[in-house]
């Protein structure tokens, strides 16, 4: 779905002209996650920079299929590694490679080796957001909108999901009443997801008694199950909750996640409400027009390297699989 958002300014315009003649001119397409700025996020055929814009595995699935030989990604380095691991042909470029995450720096190849030895035989699923080396040491991955299903895919009883503990819990309800299996977690948190407390989207939900309520996986467990019991509304990925919108007949929804999803769905849905309490990612916030300029502005030159996303080969194809094996599943 193509989102509209506020015209942009004159010096933003100046910025989007130059990226979106350097993109032509040096075969390069823009993938744009939910949570950039909505300057990013505006889709080309609107006037902006995104060829694609969505969540982890929209991205990762464009990444597979997109026509161009650089891939400029608006988000995080987990996500630029992606791209990459899927598209080893391609060159990626991340416009600030500093872009990290608290959840894919919580665990390391060594963590998943430890708890592998700790629990032999235990098939272990690594969310998407994870670093390379993670995902080299996982047999499958799986983003927020999948888990269920790749859960599902494995015939044993119990599996090793990392690293979100708040989405572990969770998913750990809906997988055991579809599956009747366990997972064992690993402690990670999301640092803005984990800011949606049970007091915090109380205090929101006090002001807006009607709303219906939209939590990302990644909310701690004890405040979606408060929020959910106090307002009709949907705990899941970024596309089960834009789909909720889509069904819902409200007006007015709380969301509990990063605030420029807010931006996307307002841009998708004018005529309803999206409350905020805003938390943004100071990560994806690293991304800006002028950034992704430089970086386009670097292809074939001596600054490329600044920018361009360049793995390990024996990490990036261990990568591969567990990353082929979940879009195999959808
Ligand atoms: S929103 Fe959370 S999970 Fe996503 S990049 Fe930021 S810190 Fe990581």
């Amino acid at each position: 779905m193509t989102s509209s958002f506020p015209p942009y300014s004159t010096g933003s315009r100046y910025l989007v002209e130059e990226i979106r003649e350097l993109k032509h001119s040096k075969n390069a397409a823009i993938l744009a996650h939910y949570y950039m700025t909505p300057e990013l996020q505006l889709h080309t055929s609107a006037g902006g920079i995104a060829d694609v814009v969505g969540d982890s595995l929209a991205l990762s699935r464009a990444a597979t299929t997109i026509d161009a030989e650089v891939i400029v990604f608006c988000g995080v380095a987990f996500m630029a590694e992606t791209a990459k691991i899927l598209n080893p042909q391609c060159t990626v470029l991340l416009p600030d490679r500093a872009a990290g995450c608290s959840l894919a720096s919580s665990i390391t190849a060594q963590d998943v080796q430890a708890l592998r030895k700790r629990h032999p035989n235990t098939p272990v699923m690594a969310y998407i957001n994870t670093y390379a080396e993670t995902k080299a040491e996982s047999d499958i991955c799986c983003t927020s909108r999948n888990a269920i299903a790749v859960a599902a895919s494995f015939p044993q009883d119990t599996l090793i999901f990392v690293p979100d503990l708040y989405m572990g819990r969770n998913i750990s309800v809906p997988i055991a009443q579809a599956t009747g299996k366990k997972l064992i977690l690993w402690n990670g948190v999301c640092e803005v997801h984990e800011q949606f407390t049970a007091a915090r989207l109380a205090a929101t939900g006090d002001s807006f008694p009607d709303a219906e309520i939209l939590v990302h996986w990644e909310v701690p467990s004890d405040a979606a199950a408060i929020a959910l019991a106090r307002h009709k509304g949907i705990i899941g990925s970024t596309s089960d909750i834009i789909r909720y919108v889509e069904e819902s007949t409200a007006r007015q929804f709380i969301l509990g996640s990063e605030c420029d999803l807010g931006a996307a769905l307002r841009g998708m849905y004018a005529d309803r409400e999206f409350i905020t309490p805003c938390v943004y990612c100071p990560h994806m916030k690293r991304i800006t027009l002028h950034n992704t300029l430089e970086a386009l502005q670097a292809v074939g030159s001596i600054a490329q390297p600044a920018f361009e996303v360049i793995l390990e080969p024996d990490i990036q194809q261990r990568a591969f699989l567990p990353l082929q094996r979940m879009i195999e599943i959808g």
